[in-house]
């Protein structure tokens, strides 16, 4: 296909629910992409979260390639070692635990949600944060608080309760008798990168504690060793009740789960969820690939250097240009904010070769592969330098 082809059937065939940029890649490697002239690009957005081992990581390739040659798909009414591989490693690296396998974010998040209700036995709300996002689903729209998301899509589910982020007493002042659980993303990703502090989640620990409520850490964006942690609560000493996954716990492939701390796992009996492809064998030997090259790779390790040198390159950036009002974030999950709108500035770096976000208007995302190098940060660094000096 040419390229103007690609656009027409997009024109055409395709819902226009994306903005989209006019590129079409077509190979990926590590923290590299080809469009298709074949043009280079540092990827330091990849897959919006799901690629955290970069394009086309070798150990996923080939777990890949020989699973689907044995065994594509299973249903969950039978059993097949990879899942029961995958949940084991899952539940080893957490806390104990079992798992629900489903196929993204907002489903995984779904899942928590009724599972919360079933545990409530008609306790049903759920104290979600301002900033947040959790998903496109009804009841994860309900739960995001972002008003554009929602706006159009009303009646949405009843027994969300948003409040302010980092702040404990607005939490207390919603919790009635009907609460049962508070979810929180521990940096929020959409919403701007916003770094949840070490005494907020200790309280709200605390505090569910106290009242027998469940905490619900939403890992989409955070897990997966993005934090410098495998998981992001394990940089605060705090577990959750409920964690929800996705984005790269696939190595690049749909995969969703949440896992629940075993007392109240058997909440969900038989025949009360499901999710026809969730956990499905070629699927859950992506995501042991992906466990695999964590540790193999020491890339918990990677993320904490390398996080370390892209924050000081880009503090020298703040000292040089007045433009960037902070440096925040967590691991390899950092936010840039800017005092101007970034659009034009994410424009300007795709422009010279360097894939990069902006959320919440004035927010540049920065998230590359936790195996990127030194030298692919000192590249990204001067061409982001280079745009800032053109405005
Ligand atoms: C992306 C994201 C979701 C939604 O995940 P999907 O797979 O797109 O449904 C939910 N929560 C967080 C924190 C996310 O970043």
């Amino acid at each position: 296909m040419k390229l103007e082809e690609v656009f027409d059937s997009y024109k055409n065939n395709i819902m226009p629910t994306y903005t989209k940029v006019p590129l079409v890649f077509v190979k990926g490697k590590g923290s590299k992409l080809w469009d298709i002239h074949n043009q280079a690009y540092l990827d330091f957005f990849p897959g919006w979260g799901a690629c955290n081992l970069g394009h086309c990581h070798p150990k996923v390739m080939q777990a890949v390639r020989d699973q689907i040659s044995k065994l594509i798909f299973i249903p969950n009414n039978y059993y097949h070692i990879p899942q029961a591989k995958l949940a084991r490693e899952m539940v080893y690296w957490s806390y104990p635990a079992k798992v629900f396998f489903c196929n993204s974010g907002a489903e995984a998040n779904e899942a928590a949600f009724k599972l919360s209700r079933k545990y409530g036995q008609g306790r049903y709300e759920i104290i979600t944060f301002t900033n947040s996002f959790h998903g496109r689903t009804l009841a994860a729209l309900a739960a995001t608080g972002q008003k554009k998301y929602q706006e159009g899509f009303s009646p949405l589910p009843e027994g969300f309760k948003c409040v302010k982020f980092n702040d404990l007493e607005a939490v207390k002042q919603v919790i009635s008798d009907k609460t049962v659980a508070i979810m929180l993303e521990f940096v929020q990703g959409e919403g701007g990168i916003n770094v949840a502090g070490q005494d907020f989640v200790l309280a709200l620990r605390k505090l569910c504690d106290e009242k027998k409520l469940l905490l619900i850490a939403d890992e989409v964006q955070t897990g997966m060793a993005r934090t410098g942690k495998l998981f992001a609560y394990q940089n605060y000493g705090v577990t959750p009740d409920i964690m929800t996954l996705a984005k790269s716990l696939g190595g690049g492939l749909p995969i969703g789960a949440m896992i629940v701390k075993k007392e109240i796992a058997d909440t969900l009996g038989p025949g009360t969820h499901a999710s026809t492809f969730g956990g499905s064998p070629v699927i859950c030997r992506a995501a042991l690939a992906v466990f695999k090259a964590i540790q193999e790779e020491k890339l918990l390790a990677n993320t904490k250097k390398m996080a370390d040198y892209l924050f000081t390159k880009l503090n020298m950036l703040k000292d040089k240009y007045p433009l960037i009002q902070e440096i925040r974030g967590l691991g390899l999950m950092i936010g840039v904010e800017l005092k101007v709108e970034g659009k034009s500035i994410v424009e300007k770096c795709i422009e010279k070769g360097l894939l990069i976000n902006c959320t919440h208007v004035k927010v540049l995302r920065i998230m590359p592969a936790l195996n990127v190098t030194k030298k692919e940060i000192d590249k990204a660094a001067s061409i982001l330098e280079s745009v800032l000096e053109s405005i």
